[in-house]
């Protein structure tokens, strides 16, 4: 066989992998959506057969040879042709699907969804004790799974490498410092302002319909196209996306708060047009795949955050918010508005923190799960290590565990290393916006955004980082689109100049 014919199956059997996987995609979306709830059992069975069916298929010998038979060979001599970057990421995602023992992948499994079950109710009723025998199962397991896999320095890498390829501990460490060291001060400074906004008026009366059109009106200005996806209601918003033509949203609404639907769906539509937008000739190859879940969640942020929270977005869409809810903003200017939107408070729970604060919370939980893995601190040393580190940072006291080291899913899932990825995802989207702001001109793109135009960004997006997959890793992409590496300063100065106008700090 030549490299040629080698490299041909391995991408036939790339792309039936790609099916196969979106089939389990729509299953699980069905489950979240739709399913009745005594259809859980059978809906399990599928699951676990096309997991079988598709580990068994990735991990096939034959997929070692034809690997083999074309690394190495003429084919690959430019490091940045189509086949170079296939291979390099299908040898990446083989090798750690190889490496890890079948026994391990069933314990993991196994060990993982006893874990959610008990952290759940562990949650509910406030009792770390009954968590922690578990959480220690987890991390034992994530070091051998660290160990198999193989790394260098720290065993955090080998799982930070399913999240975020390329990326390391001496990287993030130095990002996370830099930002923390700014951020802290900035967000004490904010409290401290005698100008505060009125948050009550967004936990007015928001009736659920009218979000539902006014939320899909703006999904749709954005750039979330309907013909190839849809918009429903589960309780954890997600986005799925299953394959070129159809990627599915979700958003939870709230008739007594209007960010949390509107904000998520903003949020959900950045990483729907991502995965609208993969080159769909590649699809299920990595080439057609997104690159981490870093720069996947910059997409999301940047929706929601850099032009969802900004002022040229609702110099569009404000009068039109007061038309679709005319007695809840009856008297509201769009200033008072706008500064509720922006607020920032120390909060104790991370998925209700604001942009500034939200990434305090992820700093403190990358040390902590690093501290855990290497075994600086053990896992009975967690809850006080969490408290006291909390108040460092902001400053609050934890009254509970369920609402300090309790309150995430991630850990019961053994999803270590998965953190770091929204803070990252904030800081590329904050470097991606400047680029992009400086490349297009600033004053025209902030025109665009009041006139509810927003194709000018989606191409520059879709030039920069969606079209390329996989082509690049993450630190790469940066590279490219915005010609320096990822760095904290543009999110910070993002954060300063936003917060010195509406909380009049400097
Ligand atoms: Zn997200």
């Amino acid at each position: 066989m030549t490299a040629e014919e080698a490299y041909t199956e391995l991408i036939r059997r790339s792309k039936e992998l790609g099916v196969l996987n979106s089939c389990a995609a729509v299953l699980a979306w069905d489950q979240q959506t739709y399913m009745p709830r005594n259809g859980a059992a059978l809906r399990g069975e599928q699951m676990a057969f096309l997991a079988a069916l598709s580990h068994q298929k990735f991990t096939d010998p034959k997929v070692g040879e034809l690997l083999g038979a074309v690394e190495g060979s003429e084919l690959l001599r430019d490091p940045e042709s189509d086949a170079s970057a296939n291979m390099r990421e299908m040898r990446r995602a083989y090798d750690r699907a190889t490496k890890i023992p079948q026994s391990l992948v069933e314990e993991l499994a196994r060990v993982t969804t006893q874990a959610q079950h008990v952290w759940e109710q562990a949650k509910k009723t406030n009792d770390y004790a009954s968590f922690r025998p578990h959480l220690e199962k987890v991390l034992a397991l994530k070091r051998q799974e660290a160990d198999a896999v193989g790394y260098k320095e720290h065993p955090y890498n080998a799982l930070l490498d399913e999240y975020e390829p390329g990326t390391t501990v001496a990287e993030l460490k130095e990002l996370f410092s830099k930002l923390t060291a700014e951020l802290s001060p900035l967000v004490k400074q904010i409290v401290a302002s005698s100008k505060q906004p009125d948050r009550s008026l967004l936990a007015r009366e928001f009736p659920i319909d009218r979000q539902k059109v006014f939320a899909e009106a703006a999904a749709v200005a954005i750039g979330f196209d309907f013909a190839s996806g849809r918009l429903d209601t589960t309780a954890h918003p997600f986005c799925s996306g299953f394959g070129p033509g159809d990627c599915r949203i979700t958003t939870r609404f709230n008739p007594r708060f209007f960010s949390e639907a509107f904000f998520g769906v903003l949020h959900e539509t950045g990483h729907a047009m991502y995965e609208q937008n993969l080159p769909a000739e590649h699809f299920g190859t990595p080439l057609g795949s997104a690159c981490s879940f870093g720069i996947h969640e910059s997409q999301s942020r940047l929706w929601e955050n850099q032009v969802g929270r900004g002022r040229p977005f609702w110099d569009h869409f404000f009068p039109r918010l007061k038309q679709t809810f005319p007695s809840a903003l009856a008297e509201v200017s769009l200033d008072a508005f706008y500064f509720a939107i922006n607020d920032v408070r120390p909060s104790l729970i991370r998925v209700e923190a604001d942009e500034a604060t939200y990434n305090l919370h992820i700093a403190l939980r990358f040390e902590l799960e690093l501290a855990l893995l290497s075994g600086n601190l053990t896992t009975a040393e967690l809850p006080g290590a969490w408290n006291e580190r909390f108040e460092a940072l902001f400053g609050l006291k934890v009254p509970d565990d369920a609402r300090g080291c309790l309150q995430d899913i991630h850990w019961s899932f053994g999803g270590i290393g998965y953190f770091p990825t929204y803070t990252l995802g904030n800081m590329y989207a904050a470097q991606f916006m400047d680029s992009a702001r400086r490349e297009i001109g600033p004053d025209l793109l902030a025109d665009d955004f009041r006139r509810g135009e927003f194709g000018r960004l989606k191409s520059w997006l879709l030039r920069n980082i969606h079209q390329h997959g996989q082509r690049y890793r993450a630190g790469e992409l940066c590279r490219r689109a915005t010609g320096a590496p990822l760095s904290p300063s543009p999110l910070l100065e993002y954060l300063r100049e936003k917060y010195a106008l509406v909380f009049s700090v400097c």
